[in-house]
């Protein structure tokens, strides 16, 4: 589906939230690199797309109402073969229907596992007073405890997205550490200016959530995403 069909769509079943298949989708269309992400709505559909993609492979819950999926035991990672595909989708729908009894659930998104890199995040949010502003920072624990992130308002070019990516607190990390290959910041850089391009263009999103994103020392790819819509 294309990006304004998956907002009509949502209009119309009256949601502002986007699955991640959604989500991922639109960002693709507009030029963002993210997994392949696909809807599995059996147990038997998702052994049939993993043996087609290939292992290793993620099992995430596809659900507008479980929006944090690892809280509720929804994302089984790096599953190696079919037995451990129909194992982690018992699993999900189990846990997911504990944890929220009354979300529906239309099954599962199937992805590829990708390679791990430095792990990014970038989105938008709109600011009480400037309007929709692009976020760029590390992710995982930094991100969680430090909040070392960097704000631009929309719509930024090549040189605001050059700052955003100097000026956060762990700029070192982009550059390699410890064995670690250095991230590509010059691609990082293109996604922000295709991140600001999309929001200015669409009207109507509220929120832009891309944890994690993984840096690599060529490129990087979008491995979840949330879009909120206003
Ligand atoms: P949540 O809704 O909890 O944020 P995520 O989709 O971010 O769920 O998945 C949780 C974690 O699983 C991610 O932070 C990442 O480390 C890992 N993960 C998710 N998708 C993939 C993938 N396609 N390849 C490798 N790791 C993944
Ligand atoms: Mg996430």
């Amino acid at each position: 589906m294309k990006t304004a069909q998956i907002l009509s769509k949502a209009r119309e079943e009256k949601r502002t939230v986007l699955t991640e298949i959604e989500a991922k989708q639109i960002l693709g269309e507009a030029g963002i690199n993210c997994t392949p992400t696909v809807l599995a709505e059996s147990k038997e559909k998702a052994v049939s797309i993993c043996d087609e993609i290939g292992y290793p492979v993620v099992l995430k819950v596809s659900s507008v109402d479980i929006t944090h999926k690892s809280d509720a035991g929804g994302v089984k990672v790096n599953l190696q073969n079919r037995e451990a595909v129909e194992k982690a989708y018992d699993d999900i729908m189990t846990s997911c229907r504990a944890y929220a009894p009354d979300a529906n659930i239309e099954g599962v998104a199937v992805q590829g596992m990708a390679k791990i890199g430095t792990e990014i995040i970038m989105g938008m949010i709109k600011d009480a007073s400037f309007g929709p502003v692009v976020m760029f920072g590390l992710g995982g624990v930094l991100v969680e405890v430090l909040k070392d992130v960097s704000f631009r308002i929309v719509p930024i070019e090549k040189a605001d997205a050059e700052e955003m990516t100097s000026e956060i607190q762990g700029k070192k990390l982009l550059a390699g550490y410890r064995g670690n290959d250095p991230a590509d910041v010059p691609y990082l850089q293109e996604m922000l200016v295709k991140l600001s391009d999309f929001v200015n263009a669409t009207p109507g999103i509220e929120e832009i959530d891309m944890n994690p994103v993984f840096a690599y020392k060529e490129g990087a790819v979008v491995v979840d995403a949330r879009i909120i819509l206003s």
